[in-house]
């Protein structure tokens, strides 16, 4: 019988958590929704010394805020495989280590610190690759070299000890990848990692394994980076013996840099300006910020819209997708195996286009606070600023940049584009923009069209075009070289402001 598809995101909270990671987070959810499985959230906490204050809370909160929310894990209540934070679950880990080393996979190591020192110096000065090894673990102190009555004795005695995996000396590790393919090691290039140590804490290695054994995990899927570790995991199901339930693996690839060249980071965000964490973060230590896509101004939708493309392609030309239509699309088997590079342009439009699709009132609503903010003492009705946020929606990529965008509409604007008005403006143009001035004066009803024809018939009357002079009346009445329909902006803003704003423009233009 096929078993239930489960996967889990495993991150460890050593910070905040990387947009790679929140991509992580999504494949894995994506792919449980399609085959109508389980999403786990396991905090992989075994390393104390890496442990950062805030971290778990925020891994938790990204997922909420971006909807990729886990059916069983930590911050979800009692799942039937629960505790899911390794630290508490530290007293499983050790009777594996034990299976390992009675079943003669794996042994006790005493070195001090000094002596794995001494030894890497040494191998280091006999230009010999410094690994602990089958071939360097004959000259250690490990349960392999020393007496038995003197492993005895120094366990009993509470020295310092770690487990360690005892690899063959060459063999081949072989495993299939699902976005790679057949994947081959040699232990020869591997060390003797370690498994559990004294203080009674398992490595991620083992704690990795065991965990997602226990858990009925189906399906590994992780960043790249976890590739080199993969063949000591398939080992390691095999010395426990639990290769028939082995997960298959898949290893997603690196995102890059926008130029393409090396892994994305901290610094390439602060260089470009855009986020690499989905919120913002404050560093417990440094108190440093770094900034986050939700503070940014991007909406939830647009993220897993993009970080769905770093990576993987329908294979279609659709690029719009709802995290449902995602889930009913997404396959492993079209994850690329190259890097991915980020596109800051391509992640603005995704943003300009779930902007675009969100309801006019609720964009009003946001025009508004601003509005609110920057005009204080104005009141602009309901209405108004509703069709104002209407007018200018197309333009923006950013709710934020609703004012930004339509702030024209609410102010007669100061000061009129230089440029704009020293290629297309003439003093033999006065005339003809006062006669515009009073025939709108004129009228009764002000409709867009009504405006625009009125507009065409005194310009026509001078005998000049309109493609050669409606940018510059764009500019007597906004102030702006560009903008949403002039004549709906007209009607919207009416007669009266329609007249002051080309009065404005009179007395200043030479
Ligand atoms: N704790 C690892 C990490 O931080 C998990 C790797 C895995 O998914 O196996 O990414």
């Amino acid at each position: 019988m096929d078993r239930k598809v489960r996967v889990r995101f495993a991150p460890s909270p050593t910070g905040p958590l990387h947009i790679g990671g929140v991509r992580t987070a999504l494949y894995n959810y994506l792919f449980a929704k399609k085959h109508g499985g389980d999403f786990l959230l396991r905090i992989e906490d075994t390393d104390q010394t890496r442990f950062v204050p805030g971290a778990e809370e925020y891994i938790i909160e990204s997922l909420k805020w971006l909807g990729i929310e886990p059916v069983e894990g930590v911050g979800y209540g009692d799942g039937p495989h629960a505790p899911y934070r390794q630290s508490e679950r530290k007293l499983i880990y050790k009777q594996y280590a034990m299976q390992l080393v009675d079943a003669g996979h794996a042994y006790y190591a005493f070195d001090t610190a000094e002596e794995l020192e001494g030894m890497r110096e040494r191998l280091k000065a006999s230009n010999v690759d410094a690994k602990y090894d089958a071939i360097t673990r004959g000259t250690m102190k490990n349960s392999l070299t020393l007496p038995e009555d003197e492993v005895k004795r120094r366990l009993e005695n509470g020295d310092q000890y770690v487990i360690r995996i005892k690899l063959p000396r060459k063999e081949e590790v072989k495993f299939f990848d699902e976005i790679r393919g057949w994947v081959s090691f040699n232990t020869s290039q591997m060390d003797d990692k370690v498994l559990f140590k004294s203080d009674g804490m398992p490595t991620y290695h083992l704690a990795n394994v065991v965990d997602d054994y226990l858990m009925e995990i189906t399906h590994v899927i992780r960043g790249e980076e976890w590739l080199p570790s993969a063949p000591l995991h398939v080992l390691l199901y095999r010395y426990l013996g639990w290769e028939d339930n082995r997960p298959s693996f898949s290893h997603l690839p690196l995102l890059l840099k926008p130029e393409g060249n090396g892994k994305l980071s901290k610094r390439d965000g602060d260089r470009l300006g855009f986020p690499v964490f989905p919120l913002q973060w404050k560093d417990p230590f440094s108190g440093e910020i770094s900034s986050g896509y939700r503070e940014s101004g991007y909406l939830p939708e647009a993220v897993i819209n993009l970080l769905a493309f770093l990576g993987w392609n329908p294979g279609t030309q659709q690029e719009l997708f709802t995290k449902e239509e995602l889930a009913e699309a997404f396959s492993l088997d079209r994850v690329s195996k190259s890097g991915a590079k980020f596109d800051l342009n391509k992640a603005k439009w995704f943003n300009q286009q779930y902007v675009r699709m969100l309801d006019d009132q609720t964009l009003a609503n946001i025009l508004e606070n601003q509005v609110k903010e920057k005009t204080s003492g104005v009141d602009f009705s309901k209405e108004f600023i509703f069709k104002a946020a209407q007018l200018v929606k197309e333009k923006v990529s950013f709710t934020k940049e609703l004012w930004e965008y339509s702030f024209f509409i609410f102010q007669i604007p100061e000061s009129l584009d230089e440029q704009v008005v020293s290629k297309k403006w003439k003093p033999e143009l006065k005339p003809v923009l006062a006669e515009i001035k009073s025939a709108f004066d004129a009228m009764n009803k002000f409709t867009a069209e009504d405006a625009e024809r009125v507009y065409l018939e005194v310009l026509e009357k001078n005998g000049i075009q309109s493609k050669q002079f409606l940018q510059m009346f764009r500019v007597c009445l906004t102030g702006q070289a560009g903008g949403p329909p002039l004549f709906e902006l007209a009607a919207l803003v009416g007669k009266e402001s329609c007249s002051a704003r080309l009065n404005h423009a009179l007395t200043i233009l030479p």
